[in-house]
């Protein structure tokens, strides 16, 4: 068997490890057209499994009939778009994993002959509103100040009866995908303009009140479709007005997070988004199960760790001292760039000057690919030199919760 280059990539030294997968079933499905490499599972459990011992990788599913038979890849973003580009017919969508970080992103859907009442525009209009008020709540900043990560990607694979988009913003992430959809559903429990996001929907001989966002795709392990793929036995593909090239899909794909001049929203700070006090949108929406939805991201405590416990564990174990004993309170796992970017709480030791920053927190981070480890901080001087401290080695027994895949 081949051997996939750049071990350092996939973490240098670690064991040998083959996911359980069809590797040769994938090499004849997708290594034909390209050098590109990925692996294929035909369960979501297998994959998910595989994909969490591989970090560099990223998890896919492609539509194999009308019936929602789907299998599974495991690949590198830029194996995968190597093997994307080339494939005529497009049924692709990007696994959206349970603690893994994401942007912020809109799924809306109607049909279009029993809402002929709804101004399109101003459905996304009022989207990016509720969006940039949730963020002043949020940052008590000025809107002005905002406008840079207010920009929004517009997926449409509307037909004449259907409309139907994405909306993507590349520049708001969020630690899980749960998070995503608790601060979606705290900006309509804060909006007035509600009724802007409501359509009609046919069932069983009544017209229902819903609301024109699908909240389902917060959801654990949700598959999302990607731009330029339509469903199985469909031509309606997810298009952006232009033809695509490499980064701009990057930057549509909700799980990739590359650069860190994001705004990052964790659980906390969406608490400070003040809800309206009736319940308006519940009562309208009567009938609708979005508590069901959203029961698990509001009323259970969701863990504030990252994809690795092991390594959670480790960097809190370094934020304590004799006197402070500081605590995660959010992780940011940039996909990509494979590192996990931990926001720390009550220990604030920056090694720029040798002693606690009175109120600036600081940042740990670990790159999985180098397994190596620094602080980084927010205060702004050491923001303006993009200050790191000198990087350290994790421990050597917590190499082995990830795994090349190099054998
Ligand atoms: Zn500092």
């Amino acid at each position: 068997m081949n051997t996939i280059p750049s071990a350092t990539f996939y973490g240098s030294s670690l064991k040998g490890y083959t996911p359980p997968a069809l590797r040769e079933n994938a090499r004849k499905l997708y290594g034909d057209a390209s050098n590109a490499k990925c692996f294929c599972f035909p369960t979501q459990s297998a994959a998910l499994e595989a994909a969490a011992k591989l970090p560099a990788l990223q998890l896919f599913s492609e539509d194999l009939d009308t019936s929602g038979t789907r299998h599974y890849l495991l690949a590198t973003y830029e194996d995968f778009w190597h093997i994307y580009k080339k494939r005529a017919k497009k049924h692709f969508y990007e696994v959206i994993r349970e603690n893994v970080s994401c942007k912020l992103y809109f799924d809306l859907e109607y049909i279009r002959t029993c809402n002929t009442h709804v101004q399109e525009e101003e459905l996304i209009a009022t989207i990016s509103k509720l969006v940039a008020s949730g963020l002043k709540q949020i940052l008590k900043r000025k809107e002005s100040s905002l406008l840079p990560y207010l920009k929004c990607l517009v997926l449409d694979s509307s037909s004449n009866e259907k409309f139907s988009k994405h909306l993507i913003f590349p520049k708001i992430v969020f630690p899980t995908n749960r998070i995503a959809g608790k601060f979606v559903w705290k900006l309509l429990q804060m909006s007035d303009s509600c009724s802007n996001l409501l359509v009609l929907k046919p069932a069983q001989n009544e017209m229902q009140t819903v609301l024109a966002i699908d909240l389902s795709v917060y959801s654990r392990n949700r598959c999302f479709r990607i731009l330029g793929s339509s469903k199985y036995g469909e031509n309606r593909p997810l298009t952006i007005g232009q033809t695509f090239d490499q980064k701009l899909f990057y930057e549509t794909l909700v799980c990739y997070l590359h650069s860190d001049d994001v705004l990052c929203i964790d659980d906390v700070q969406i608490g400070y988004i003040q809800s309206l006090d009736d319940n308006s949108l519940s009562s309208t929406l009567k009938g609708y199960s979005i508590q069901k939805v959203f029961h698990d991201a509001i009323n259970i405590p969701h863990s504030k760790g990252s994809p690795y416990p092991l390594i959670d564990k480790f960097i809190e174990s370094v934020i304590c001292d004799g006197q402070v004993k500081g605590s995660i309170r959010s992780v940011l796992f940039l996909s990509s760039s494979q590192k996990l970017v931990y926001n720390i709480q009550k220990y604030r030791y920056c090694h720029r000057i040798g002693r606690h920053h009175k109120s600036n927190h600081i940042l740990m981070i670990v790159e999985l690919n180098t397994m190596l480890y620094y602080q980084k901080c927010l205060d702004p001087e050491c923001r303006a030199i993009d200050y790191r401290s000198p990087p350290r080695l994790l421990p050597e027994q917590l190499w082995s919760e990830f795994q090349s895949i190099t054998k």
